[in-house]
């Protein structure tokens, strides 16, 4: 398949559409001053086929992608001892809402919602620094260094009053082992990495690939884990759209309110789609978009 070619149609179908509809982030000042005039896409097979259209190059606020990530950590130093105060089902809430915590007894619903991505957040710091071990992986995925924005960084720990309210509830419930203020530190952190759709479409090659590095070969997720994290990614990745996007996409995707989204099909390909302004839900309007024109060209999903 000439993936190149299918990339530069989605390309010139969608930009005509950039600025038409959808709102950049706009909780904090670093966001929402980005131009939602942006839409970039890349791709990398299974055997290192690359191909890319549009804003592709330009590193955006990875944001909720970064749960991709500090989950594989935790997962892969923790294993299935992970869930014992994490869930796995779906939320069907937005990413930031305290109620269920509060029902369920300070247990997250799954690792993809704020609340969970804190408490995976409090893992990582049990097991060492967080932010270190979660700058080196992304870092050895994409062979290349990859960088926290500063300002970013410090506007979340300037408005995460909702996170810092998610977080003492979980405290409260001890749901988490760690001192708040340092799990939110790497939480913020994680949110306020800046990556391209390359460099994204890259990292995460390891879940198409049975967990294996998408550059060295070598194991970073069992195959079996591998597994379970693409089936969190289609089941929460898109938090209360989850469902619309596996109707409608059926691809194990996670986004992020920079307005990325990577997508996973299993022994394919990778694929990041970028475009900042958003739904209501949080999910990238055009990314959304970008990820139905690819199945429907392709005819790639799990379904
Ligand atoms: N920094 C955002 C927050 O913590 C990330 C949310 C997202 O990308 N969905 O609310």
């Amino acid at each position: 398949m000439d993936f190149q070619l299918v990339l530069d149609q989605i390309n010139a179908e969608l930009r005509p559409l950039l600025g038409q509809g959808g709102q950049v982030a706009r909780y904090i000042p670093a966001l929402a001053r980005v131009s939602p005039a942006q839409f970039g896409i890349a791709l990398r097979t299974c055997d290192g086929q690359t191909a890319q259209a549009g804003d592709s190059a330009v590193p955006f606020s990875i944001q909720s992608v970064s749960k991709v990530f500090s989950l594989t950590l935790a997962i892969q130093a923790l294993g299935e001892a992970l869930w014992a105060r994490i869930g796995r089902e779906p939320s069907g809430s937005p990413f930031n809402s305290l109620v269920q915590l509060e029902t369920e007894r300070g247990i997250p619903r799954n690792p993809f919602i704020n609340a969970g991505a804190i408490a995976v957040a409090d893992r990582l710091v049990t097991l060492g620094d967080g932010k270190a071990e979660l700058l080196a992986l992304l870092s050895r995925l994409c062979g290349e260094p990859i960088h926290i924005d500063a300002e970013v960084a410090q506007s979340e720990h300037d408005t995460g009053f909702r996170n810092t309210a998610l977080a003492n509830l979980m405290k409260g419930f001890g749901t988490l082992d760690n001192d708040v203020t340092t799990v939110l530190d790497v939480y913020f952190n994680q949110c306020a990495i800046r990556m391209t759709c390359e460099q994204l479409a890259c990292a995460a090659g390891y879940l198409c690939r049975d967990g294996r590095h998408p550059l060295a070969g070598t194991p970073v997720l069992s195959p079996a884990l591998a597994r379970r994290v693409n089936a969190l990614m289609l089941t929460c990745g898109t938090y209360d759209a989850a469902g619309e996007f596996a109707y409608r996409i059926g691809l194990p995707c996670k986004s992020g309110v920079g307005g990325g989204i990577v997508a996973v099909v299993p022994d394919h390909l990778t694929l990041c789609v970028w475009s900042p302004a958003l739904d209501p839900t949080g999910n990238s309007l055009l990314g959304r978009q970008a990820l139905e024109l690819f199945v429907a060209k392709t005819g790639l999903s799990v379904f």
